[in-house]
């Protein structure tokens, strides 16, 4: 299959090229690289593993730039693509809120537009737990409400749910949206906690653990969540008598973690004790978030399977490597 994959040099992005090219797809990553905020530095050494790879071709470019978008659309003829860049974190400064909206809003506009006009096959594209709100019921799940999100970041992936909806319905066009659950690996995102932590216990800094550590994450691992677009990607939806070619999928483990204990497991597999300053939690942190992952089961016979203890070893093995740390002291 001929992929487009927005947002490459990305963690996730990165893991799902690796995982298309593995498997003989032809794909185009794009990725607006240091126009992004973020460590360009990891970027590109993702980047640098996939270069090089038969059939992988890298176009620097911003979904705010039209015209780079229609020539990554020129050059790729998708027949598949696979949406991940964004602005990401629920922590977005007020400043940068239009920039969220450029991005996650407009920008995810114009892969639609892209889609439709080059008559994609299926639009898989990155939605977010964080659609889901305080009152949601857990374990949550795709029908429960969602028009109460706690942050900004969450607001712009529920309008990528309804615009895509909206598209589907009127264009025919196959899309689905993947509800990612706090997702942590090897080549991680270094704002996100495993990370934080890992290179506070790394370095014998502080770690900052929100509501003294009670806050309760679906970590999911980063294979499992590869795995789960590829599945998807394979078996876009079809319209039925019941609505357009559209669905969304929670992608997450389906077992909530302490982040206390996610840090105690960091601690085993690292070798040294943290040393925890605890601050309160922020208006847009969810206390928990649980995945019900048996909708992506049921369409793709897949479900999230890397336990939490064995994704934190191989996410230290990997720290180790990258950083040239041996290990705790
Ligand atoms: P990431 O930040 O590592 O990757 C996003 C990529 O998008 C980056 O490489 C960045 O350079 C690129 N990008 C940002 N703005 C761009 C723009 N305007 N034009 C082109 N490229 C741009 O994030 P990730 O963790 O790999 O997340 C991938 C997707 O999954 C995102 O849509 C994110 O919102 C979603 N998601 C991630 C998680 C998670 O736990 N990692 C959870 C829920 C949803």
């Amino acid at each position: 299959m001929r992929v487009l994959v927005t947002g490459a040099a990305g963690f996730i992005g990165a893991h799902v090229c690796e995982r298309l090219l593995a498997r003989g797809d032809t794909v185009l990553g794009l990725d607006a690289l240091e126009r992004a905020p973020g460590d360009v530095a990891l970027r590109r050494s993702r980047l640098a593993r996939l270069s090089g790879t038969r059939g992988f071709t890298f176009l620097a470019g911003d979904l705010t730039d039209a015209a780079r978008l229609h020539e990554a659309f020129a050059l790729a003829r998708p027949e598949g693509v696979v949406h991940l860049a964004a602005r990401v974190g629920v922590r977005a400064p007020d400043e940068e809120a239009p920039a969220y909206a450029d991005t996650n809003v407009t920008g995810f506009v114009r892969v639609l537009e892209g889609c439709r006009e080059a008559k994609v096959a299926h639009l898989v594209y990155a939605s977010s737990s964080s659609v889901y709100g305080a009152a949601t019921p857990a374990p949550f799940r795709e029908d429960a409400p969602v028009d109460q999100p706690l942050n900004l970041y969450g607001a712009t992936k529920r309008a990528n749910e309804l615009m895509a909806h909206a598209y589907s319905h009127l264009h025919r066009l196959p899309t689905s949206g993947l509800r990612f659950f706090t997702v942590y690996g090897p080549w991680g995102r270094p704002d996100m906690a495993p990370l934080l932590f890992l290179r506070a216990l790394a370095r014998g800094e502080p770690l900052v653990l929100h509501a003294e550590g009670r806050m309760r994450r679906d970590f999911t691992f980063v294979d499992d969540v590869a795995e789960a677009v590829l599945r998807v990607l394979d078996r876009p939806p079809r319209l039925t008598s019941e609505g357009p070619p559209h669905r969304l999928l929670n992608v997450g483990h389906g077992e909530p973690v302490a982040l206390g204990d996610f840090v105690g497991l960091l601690e085993r597999h690292w070798g040294t004790k943290a040393r925890v300053t605890s601050v309160p939690a922020g208006a847009a942190e969810m206390a928990s978030t649980w995945a019900d992952p048996s909708r992506l089961e049921r369409e793709t016979g897949f479900r999230p399977r890397v336990s939490v203890d064995e994704g934190v070893a191989r996410l230290v093995a990997w720290y180790r490597e990258w950083t040239g740390v041996a290990r705790g002291t």
